[in-house]
């Protein structure tokens, strides 16, 4: 192989944006490679393509967010070249069943069309090879573009995740559990774009699965991996304490508990610079993801909070936590259970919201909702 041929999506890509995001995937590419001791002679982008030049071996690619598809490639000057190229792949030709040229120019000045081009290679493969063509099902494809005087040959064309390379988009603090559902957000989030701060609230350092868990998702984001902030929740524990003095204040610990999450994240976010909050939360998986208590959780929140998992199936959060390697620690992570209320609020209601609220921030030393708000 002479290089890799790396293809991103994104069509409506324009003008700076499309230089950005190129840049970006670049930049991206080579802390990889880097990574893993792979040398190469150069990356650089041409006409919707990422080259990279001369690698000493061919890179798990999958890992690199924004990647469509990537290629090992050769490339020739001219389509004499690529004939004799083609002429010479007795190991792969020879017993093929059918295979197919497909061909695409980036540069329409070339003088053949695309499926004059593919005439013209077919023909050399079929008369020396004797496999036929077959255009729907082939064995084997051979891909060929022509993109600034040059043709560029694969076989194989391997997927990528897609999506927008980690960085492009901006900031965002995650609030990471041990459990299913966050790193598999946290994922989608980095697959927009996001670079990460991943806030985790230890309970107790039972089994600790979560720098197991950093570990998988920086393994997608090399070169602009995640930043973990743990900490402890000490102060909820107290919290804790109090609320459970009164049975009604106790069934709205959860709401309260992720309520002080949040705005602890929020705070996180502004000293880091992140411009929102993501969450695991995935509408009536469990009793208490209702929309009554989210609204009660995030009420008088600055920044925005996104839950990418809002509207996916648990078999489906599954699917992608497998894929991607988390799905493993998160099943083994063990946790200290808080004290729970045998009938945790499962619809939140405001005025009672704010009722515990005021109970139990008060004896801490907090201001009451009403002050607490109007104060931010
Ligand atoms: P997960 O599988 O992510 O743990 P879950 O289905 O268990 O989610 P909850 O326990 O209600 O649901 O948590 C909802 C969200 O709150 C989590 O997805 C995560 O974003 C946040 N969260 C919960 N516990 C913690 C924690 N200990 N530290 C940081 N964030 C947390
Ligand atoms: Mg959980």
């Amino acid at each position: 192989m002479d290089l890799i041929l790396v293809r991103y999506g994104e069509i409506a890509l324009k003008g700076a944006n499309r230089r950005k995001f190129e840049k970006n995937l670049e930049e991206n590419l080579r802390a990889y490679l880097k990574k893993e001791g792979i040398s190469f002679g150069g990356v650089a982008s041409k006409r919707s393509r990422i080259f990279i030049y001369s690698p000493s071996r061919l890179p798990d690619l999958s890992r690199v967010l924004g990647v469509v598809s990537y290629s090992p490639a050769w490339e020739f000057p001219t389509l004499e070249e690529v004939k004799d190229f083609l002429a010479q792949q007795e190991a792969l030709f020879s017993g093929a069943s059918s295979f197919r040229i497909t061909a695409s120019r980036a540069d329409k000045n070339y003088p053949l069309t695309s499926p004059e081009i593919e005439r013209e290679l077919g023909a050399v493969v079929h008369e020396k090879f004797s496999v036929p063509v077959n255009l729907k099902q082939p064995q084997i494809n051979v891909g060929v573009e022509y993109i600034d005087e040059f043709f560029y040959v694969y076989f194989e064309k391997m997927p990528g995740w897609g999506g927008l390379p980690v960085g492009v988009s901006g900031k965002l603090v995650v609030l990471l559990s041990g459990g299913i559902d966050s790193p598999v957000a946290a994922f989608l989030m980095m697959k927009r774009g996001a670079e990460l701060v991943l806030l985790h609230f230890r309970k107790n350092p039972i089994d600790d699965r979560i720098g197991e868990i950093h570990r998988a998702l920086s393994a997608y984001a090399v070169g602009r991996e995640p930043e973990l902030v743990v900490m402890d929740l000490g102060k909820v524990k107290k919290f804790y304490d109090l609320a459970r003095r009164r049975d009604e204040t106790h069934r709205y610990m959860c709401v309260l508990c992720k309520h002080m999450m949040l705005r602890t994240a929020e705070k996180l976010a502004f000293k880091k610079g992140a411009l929102g909050i993501v969450t695991g939360d995935s509408l009536a998986q469990v009793a208490s993801q209702t929309l009554e208590n989210l609204a009660a959780q995030r009420y008088g929140l600055k920044l925005p909070v996104y839950s990418p998992l809002i509207g996916l199936d648990k078999t489906e959060i599954v699917n992608i936590a497998k894929k991607i390697g988390t799905y493993e620690p998160s099943i083994h992570h063990k946790e200290k259970p808080c004290p729970l209320h045998p009938h945790p609020v499962t619809r939140a209601r405001m005025d009672k919201f704010f009722q515990a609220w005021d109970e139990v921030t008060e004896k801490l030393g907090y201001l009451p909702w009403e002050k607490f708000f109007q104060r931010k």
